[in-house]
């Protein structure tokens, strides 16, 4: 009986295994195709100053134009992306087309504004990441001062490599912001000692704002210890006028989120913010 059984396991995690895996390669060759016929799209979200409402960054989104499926978000690409090793190249994609995209901003008169790109572990553990930056950044002839890499807290826990790449980077002269901060484990000491610019404050703790007396206690607190520290603090997920009252309130440099505009493609982004570009 107990062969049987084991059997009759093994059989289970054997066809469940094949699904998943036969699923895996079907997307992950499907990605690839996508990427090589240039179906990949960065969409841009505005980020405003706090007390002016002015937009001074955008935060670059990946999305994909899929044929059959419309558009897709980053749940549908990173994953697969970074299971297949595609991230790499992917993510290269990125940084190019963001910093491109920054420089035909500059070229048409918009003013400049900071671009903010996301990066995954695989693709900041990858060998002269930091290098390859710096080489797009010549290339485009874009000022190292406008590009922005949000990189999230359990990516840099106590990994050496993580941590010489920051290094690296801060040398080439782009800014580090840590994404979703207070949903990781990193503890304010690491804060402390990273050569960072910045902290972005989940929306998950925007969200309560101001009814939810923890969350805001808690967001209020991550902008206290953010100063403190000298570091730039953006509030992600702000949707409603209180939160932003709230926010601004509390002495938080940036605000991102639906209020503001949602992620838009790049030909939209100075439109979208035009009409509500002062908070007054
Ligand atoms: P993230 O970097 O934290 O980006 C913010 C996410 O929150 C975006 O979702 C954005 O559309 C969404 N968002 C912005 N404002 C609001 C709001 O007011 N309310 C709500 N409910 N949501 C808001 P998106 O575009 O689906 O991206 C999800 C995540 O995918 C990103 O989270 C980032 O971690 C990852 N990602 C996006 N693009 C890239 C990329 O090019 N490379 C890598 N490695 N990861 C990416
Ligand atoms: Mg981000
Ligand atoms: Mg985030
Ligand atoms: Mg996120």
């Amino acid at each position: 009986a107990a062969k049987d059984q084991g059997r009759r396991t093994y059989a289970f995690y054997k066809s469940e295994m094949t699904e998943s895996a036969t699923h895996y390669m079907t997307r992950s060759l499907e990605l690839r195709r996508g990427l090589e016929k240039g179906e990949l799209r960065l969409y841009y979200q505005p980020q405003v100053d706090a007390h002016t409402g002015e937009m001074v960054g955008a935060e670059a989104l990946i999305r994909w134009n899929h044929p059959e499926n419309g558009l897709l978000g980053p749940a549908e690409i990173i994953p697969v992306a970074e299971q297949s090793g595609l991230i790499v190249e992917i993510g290269q994609w990125v940084v190019e087309e963001a910093c491109a995209q920054a420089r035909r901003w500059q070229d048409e008169g918009q003013n400049p504004i900071r671009i903010a790109i996301n990066v995954s572990v695989r693709q900041m553990r990858s060998p002269g990441f930091a290098k390859a930056v710096q080489n797009v950044l010549t290339d485009t002839e874009l000022d190292p001062k406008w590009l922005e890499i949000e990189v999230t807290e359990s990516m840099i826990q106590d990994e050496d490599i993580m941590i010489d790449t920051l290094h690296e980077l801060r040398a080439v002269g782009v800014s580090v912001a840590i994404d979703d901060f207070g949903t990781g484990y990193s503890c304010l000491r690491s804060i402390k000692s990273l050569p960072i610019e910045r902290i972005k404050i989940d929306r998950a703790f925007i969200n309560g704002i101001p009814q939810n007396t923890d969350d805001a206690a808690l967001a209020g607190a991550m902008i206290a210890m953010a100063r403190t520290l000298g570091l730039k603090v953006t509030a992600e997920g702000v949707e409603t006028a209180a939160q932003q009252d709230f926010l601004r309130a509390q002495g938080c440099s940036e605000l991102q989120g639906f209020l503001f505009s949602k992620p838009v493609p790049a030909e939209q982004l100075f439109a979208a913010t035009q009409h509500n570009a002062k908070i007054s």
